[in-house]
């Protein structure tokens, strides 16, 4: 049993056929995931005989922090350890209403995107549902304060570690545990078919964000590979069933990248597309990586699609870019680790 990851029950079970008396799984999970430690040796209440025994059966995988890095708006990035040696890393974000966490859900990623750090690293493996779940563990320690919502934006596609991904959800919004709301959960995705009709079934208040950027094939296909699985039309056909079939609504999410995407033209495709539906569009500058030759829309391109958008009924908003000082885009520290530490450790 991974610890870390395990239900109460689980751990229940797991304890009673190693004779470890019952109440000793509803402590244990206290420890972990409300008060937040990540040895045995924290949890006060056992004696230290079974601190040890616990140490040697299950151990707590969580992520190590190795390095902080602070932007001069006050975004903080954390590189992680794991424990088989390498590096994810998460974005703590503060806003008005309270701290953000976009954490990592996989070592590298498959998916390929053109414009994206995180998959130039190549994979190396999915995480768990632990290792997911202390990435905001140690933002909310390192804070200090109650993190209030948390977005599936890291390093990795959730939909290609949908399992785990789930359980971590489900820890993460456990009462036993930091019980944050549902509705305060992003989960992004490339666009995978098979993992948004999972989600679906399952009605989740959480929302889903469809990276989306671009309005039609001929862009998508250059920059973002799942394209060739899914085309944009299928895609937007299974978000429009997504909201019809869970009443919430689905995020789009469109990274500027100038002389790509960002004319007035595909501004008026992406209004026809969406017209109707029950979403809102995210758009973002992009975050340049030194690796890829995408270069960030200049403002007011930003400002006349997002117009065109609005005037044609969307709901718009241009996110803020925080965090662009310290590398805080996806897989983007991971990258600059690796390449500190003699090249990438995932080719
Ligand atoms: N794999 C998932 C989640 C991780 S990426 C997904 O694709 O949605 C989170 C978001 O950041 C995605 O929308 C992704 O396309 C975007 N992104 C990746 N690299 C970026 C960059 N350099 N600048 C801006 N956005 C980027």
């Amino acid at each position: 049993m991974d610890i870390l990851s395990a239900t109460q029950a689980e751990i229940l079970a797991a304890f009673k056929e190693n004779s470890i008396q019952s109440f000793r799984a509803k402590q244990v999970y206290e420890w972990l995931h409300k008060k937040l430690v990540t040895d045995y040796d924290e949890m006060t209440n056992l004696p230290k005989s079974m601190r040890e025994t616990l140490s040697e059966l299950y151990p707590i995988n969580s992520v190590k922090a190795e390095k902080i890095f602070t932007a001069e708006d006050g975004t903080v990035k954390a590189l992680y350890s794991l424990s088989d040696g390498d590096f994810v890393e998460s974005v703590i974000m503060k806003y008005k209403y309270g701290y953000t966490v976009c954490v990592s859900s996989q070592v590298g990623c498959k998916m390929g995107c053109a414009f994206c750090a995180s998959t130039l690293g190549g994979f190396k493996r999915s995480l768990t549902a632990g290792e997911i779940l202390s990435q905001v563990y140690f933002a909310q320690k390192y804070v200090g304060e109650r993190i209030s919502h948390v977005v599936l934006m890291g390093m990795g596609e959730p939909m290609d570690n949908f399992d785990n991904v789930m359980r971590f959800i489900e820890l993460l919004t456990d009462e036993n545990g930091l019980n944050l709301s549902m509705r305060n959960i992003s989960l992004s995705t490339c666009g995978i078919p098979s993992g948004i009709e999972k989600l679906m079934q399952k009605h989740l208040q959480l929302t889903l964000s469809i990276s989306l950027h671009a309005p039609n094939d001929e862009i998508r296909n250059k920059i973002m590979p799942v394209n060739k699985i899914c085309s944009v039309d299928e895609l937007l056909n299974i978000c429009r069933r997504y909201t019809e079939e869970t009443s919430r609504r689905i995020s789009f999410e469109y990274s500027m990248m100038s002389g790509v995407n960002d004319s007035d033209d595909n501004a008026r495709e992406l209004a026809s597309k969406l017209r109707g539906m029950l979403c809102h569009v995210n758009l973002i500058p992009i975050n340049e990586v030194e690796e890829s030759p995408f270069k960030p829309s200049p403002p007011s391109r930003i400002k006349s699609f997002s117009d065109i958008l609005a005037q044609s009924g969307i709901s718009v908003t241009v996110r803020r870019k925080l965090g662009s000082d310290i590398d805080a885009s996806c897989g983007q520290l991971r990258l600059k680790e690796n390449r500190d530490r003699g090249g990438y450790k995932c080719s």
